[in-house]
């Protein structure tokens, strides 16, 4: 195809605003994909991005489209994620298309992601379309949406275009407005190869695929190209395009996306922006790279049954061959016996690791409390990282402690606005800005990162009754006064309830987590003090009171079957618990007792 016949998009849009259903509208209307074949959400391909409503990795499609100028193109669109744990991906995606549509709910307005996507999208240069969607519903208000787009993005809105993406009102208007208002790509045909590398996974059948945008030159299966990072040379088993379907043909083009295979054996081979040329007669001018996404959030993951160490070895790896971002390392825990300290780019990220690992693979887990990246400097000088604070040295050793910190941008109705800024302020917030556009407030927040990952985000939800959104990038580390609080259960500290906390507000969380645990420890037949201690010293102490009769004492009489239901149902809750010296601490535990509410 030539240059001026291709255009490259993404869409950006704040979650729920109607990216999937646009994705899928603009498929449908240039018949992309036969209708029989057309399911909801065409482009969010894991069960899981369909069961939850988000997308997770970049996915791709080359839509055909004749105009109403009478000529052919070939539109290309990235899909990529909304969720504030995979901007990096985001901004990578961006840099391999020229423009972007900006879709805005007509009826809610700009919020935090529509935000942080759309700065992505001007910071690659895009050009953006804005698009109003669900103009079906009576809530909707063009004029005043339009209005806040030029007053809090800074870009003219008065040609945004009016769509619903349920009705398909404006979806072929939408489409002429890409040929029209978007540029083409450019790029030199006789040029040697420059391709960017904007992703890759893992599949079973073909191995690993790369999506490259071409820049200059032509790729075409049986060329020998070279990775630019790594010198690293491979054949050309396939290339092709995604109808969504993954479809090999002869060759790809400058401003073309596509995907190549080349018997690459692992995903680790290949370094998301690096630049891809051929071996022979190769460009010697590489595009400028990407750092790779680093894990900020890291947690224990435990099998529930220690004879599947092995499984979850297995499944982890399987994981982290499709997923560059993900970490892990093995972990021993006095508690919870054999398992790997994981590293995550946040916590949905997590959650989805998680899931798969138990859905996929059916292996239960346990899994520790999320903690964040620690500096600690010692008395001698140097500096660790600490990922677990189970391993946190000796306090005589340490001289200072250093705390990831963001900055939080919260949108909000105004009448909620008094809410978040306690939130934030109980979080150890330091307010940096707070203006108004409309009746919504925007708020500005620099906060630490360990008082965010854990349930910053539901609180949010639940003080606001879903109506603030939010979004965050992180900012560097700070000094602060922290401390390692440790749990001590009938005496014996429990490592996997080590947590690092404020000194200042370590007495208030020590309380919180013994009531907590209290009531989610079942009562044996001897009394269990459970206690908070920071270096040796209690700070809080509650004492569960012995239980006085065996369960089944209660089912007087010789109802053996009962009986004996009642032993399996207490045998197969033991299975979910945590033998710890003599006491059982069931799974829940460990990421409840962490809950501040
Ligand atoms: P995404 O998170 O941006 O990908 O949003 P989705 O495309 O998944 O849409 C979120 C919800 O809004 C879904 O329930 C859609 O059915 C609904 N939705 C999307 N577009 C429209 C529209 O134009 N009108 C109406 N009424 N609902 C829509
Ligand atoms: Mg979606």
């Amino acid at each position: 195809t030539d240059l001026n016949h291709i255009r490259n998009f993404s869409i950006v849009a704040h979650i729920d605003h109607g990216k999937s259903t646009l994705a899928d509208r603009l498929i449908q209307e240039t018949n992309t994909v036969a209708d029989r074949d057309m399911k909801e959400q065409m482009l969010d391909s894991m069960d899981i991005e369909r069961e939850r409503g988000i997308t997770i990795k970049a996915n791709t499609v080359r839509i055909e489209y004749t105009s109403d100028n009478g000529d052919d193109y070939v539109l290309n669109l990235i899909d990529t994620p909304g969720h504030v744990d995979f901007a990096y991906e985001v901004s990578r995606s961006m840099r391999a298309v020229e423009g972007s549509l900006l879709v805005v709910d007509s009826t809610q307005g700009v919020e935090a992601q529509t935000l942080a996507n759309v700065y992505q999208a001007i910071e690659a240069d895009h050009e953006i379309v804005p698009v109003l969607n669900k103009i079906d519903l009576p809530a909707s208000e063009c004029d005043r949406v339009a209005e806040q787009i030029e007053d809090v993005i800074g870009i003219d809105a008065t040609g945004a275009i009016q769509v619903s993406a349920k009705t398909g009102v404006g979806i072929r208007e939408t489409l002429e407005a890409i040929v029209n208002e978007l540029p083409a790509p450019k790029g030199d045909a006789d040029a040697p190869l420059k391709a960017m590398l904007v992703d890759s996974w893992y599949d079973a059948y073909l191995g690993v695929i790369v999506l490259v945008r071409i820049i200059d030159g032509k790729l075409k299966k049986g060329d020998r190209i070279r990775m630019m990072s790594t010198d690293a040379v491979y054949p050309v088993d396939r290339v092709g395009v995604f109808t969504p379907e993954m479809k090999p043909i002869d060759e790809l083009g400058p401003g073309e996306i596509g995907f190549l295979t080349a018997s690459i054996k692992q995903v680790r081979d290949t370094r998301v922006g690096d630049t891809i040329t051929h071996e022979k007669k190769g460009t010697t001018e590489a595009l400028p790279g990407f750092k790779p996404a680093q894990p900020v959030v890291f947690c224990g993951l435990f099998p529930v049954d220690n004879a599947e160490f092995e499984d979850l070895r297995d499944s982890i790896e399987k994981l982290a061959l499709n997923d560059a971002s993900f970490s892990s390392e093995m972990e021993t825990s006095a508690a919870l016996g054999f398992g790997f300290r994981c590293g995550f780019l946040g916590l949905l990220h997590l959650e989805v690791i998680r899931d798969r690992i138990e859905r996929e693979y059916n292996i239960e887990l346990i899994t520790t409390a999320p903690s964040v990246i620690y500096h600690v400097y010692l008395k001698d000088g140097s500096m660790i990282e600490l990922h677990n604070p189970a391993d946190m040295p000796d306090l005589s050793t340490v001289d200072h402690l250093e705390e990831p910190r963001i900055k939080a941008t919260i949108m909000v109705p105004d009448e909620y606005l008094g809410d978040v800024l306690k939130l934030c302020q109980d979080r150890r917030g330091i307010q940096m800005d707070l203006t108004y556009a409309g009746s919504r407030a925007m708020v500005v927040y620099d906060l630490p990162l360990n008082e965010v990952v854990f349930d910053f985000y539901d609180r949010l939800k639940s003080v606001t009754k879903g109506y603030a959104s939010f979004d965050y990038q992180m900012i560097g580390y700070r000094e602060d006064n922290l401390v390692k609080m440790s749990i001590l259960v009938n005496d014996e500290p429990v490592d996997a309830l080590s947590t690092m906390v404020h000194r200042d507000r370590a007495e208030m969380r020590g309380r919180a987590m013994v009531e907590k645990l209290k009531d989610l420890i079942p009562r044996h037949m001897f009394k269990i003090p459970i206690q908070a201690a920071i270096g040796g010293k209690v700070i809080a102490r509650e004492t569960l009171s012995a239980m006085r009769k065996d369960v089944t004492a209660k089912c007087y009489g010789g109802d053996a079957t009962r009986k004996k239901k009642l032993l399996e149902k207490q045998k197969a809750g033991k299975k979910k618990m945590r033998q710890f010296g003599k006491v059982d601490i069931p799974q829940e535990a460990f990421i409840s007792a962490l809950k501040m509410d």
